[in-house]
C-alpha cells in the first residue's frame, strides 16, 4: 500500500528545514516520511536534493526526490552508499536551498512566459540555469528581445504570486485556466491547486503543483536565450538568468 506524505512545500515553499518521522524505507533504500519539504519531480520541475540529518548528527545525502506508487507518496532517494534510517526514526530535513530557490525563480519565470506568449503549452522543463517552455505555435512572430522586454516588465512590476485551491467543478466551469495542451490537471481528487499571479490572479491563474517565489521581482533578471523551431507547429523558448547578453 502506498503511503501519503504531507507535502509541506505546497503551503510554504520557503521552509528550508523541518523535522519528520520515517514511515517507510523501500527495497531500493528510498526513504518515505510522514511529511516533507522536499519537492518530488513532477510538472517539469526537478525534485529537491539535500540531507536527512539523524539524531547523532550524521547526514544521509538525498540525491533526488520522486513520487512513488501514487502522487501522494514522496520518496527521498539517498545518494550511493548512504546509511538507511530506521522506521519510526525522527530526522531533521534540510533541502539544498540555493538550488531550490533558483528553481522557484525559474518556475515562476516560466509562468510569466505563458502570459507573454498565451498559446497552448506542449511541454516544459525547469532547471537551475536554463528552462524551456514549448508552445503549439506555427509561426513565432516573436523576437527574443521583445519577449525578454515583456518578461522583465512583469518582473519589475513585482506582482504577488500566491496559491489557492478550487474544486473540480470550478475548474470545469473555467476551462480557459488550463494552458497545457496535452496534460490535464488531475481531477477527481476534489481540489485543484491554482497558482495566481497579480492581485486576485489579475495577471494569470493556472493549475500547478510546483514551487514558486512569492513575488515576480524575486525572479530577478532573466532573458530569452533562444527561440527554436521544434517541428512544424512547435516553438521552444529557452529562459536564462541574467540580462540579455549584448552581441
Ligand atoms: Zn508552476
Amino acid at each position: 500500500m502506498a503511503f501519503s506524505t504531507e507535502a509541506v512545500f505546497r503551503e510554504d515553499a520557503y521552509l528550508r528545514e523541518t523535522e519528520a518521522n520515517v514511515v517507510g524505507v523501500n527495497d531500493r533504500g528510498g526513504v518515505i516520511l510522514d511529511r516533507t519539504i522536499f519537492y518530488a519531480t513532477s510538472g517539469g520541475q526537478p525534485g529537491d536534493t539535500g540531507a536527512l540529518i539523524r539524531n547523532d548528527g550524521s547526514r544521509i545525502a538525498v540525491s533526488a526526490t520522486i513520487t512513488g506508487e501514487t502522487k501522494d507518496e514522496i520518496i527521498h532517494v539517498p545518494a550511493l552508499d548512504q546509511a538507511r534510517p530506521e522506521i519510526g526514526e525522527r530526522l531533521k530535513l534540510a533541502i539544498d536551498w540555493p538550488r531550490r530557490h533558483l528553481l522557484m525563480r525559474m518556475h515562476a519565470a516560466c509562468h510569466l512566459l505563458t502570459v507573454v506568449c498565451p498559446y497552448p503549452i506542449t511541454g516544459a522543463a525547469v532547471s537551475e540555469d536554463d528552462s524551456r517552455v514549448d508552445f503549439d505555435l506555427p509561426d513565432a512572430g516573436f523576437t527574443k528581445e521583445d519577449v525578454t522586454a515583456q518578461l522583465m516588465e512583469l518582473v519589475r512590476a513585482n506582482h504577488p504570486i500566491c496559491t489557492r485551491w478550487i474544486s473540480d467543478d470550478e475548474l470545469a466551469a473555467n476551462a480557459n485556466l488550463v494552458k497545457s495542451k496535452n496534460v490535464r490537471p488531475p481531477s477527481g481528487t476534489g481540489q485543484i491547486r491554482l497558482v495566481c499571479i497579480g492581485d486576485n490572479g489579475s495577471i494569470d491563474s493556472q493549475p500547478c503543483g510546483g514551487t514558486h517565489v512569492a513575488g515576480t521581482a524575486e525572479i530577478g533578471d532573466i532573458h530569452i536565450g533562444k527561440i527554436e523551431k521544434k517541428g512544424r507547429e512547435n516553438r521552444r523558448f529557452r529562459i536564462r538568468f541574467g540580462a540579455m547578453p549584448a552581441i
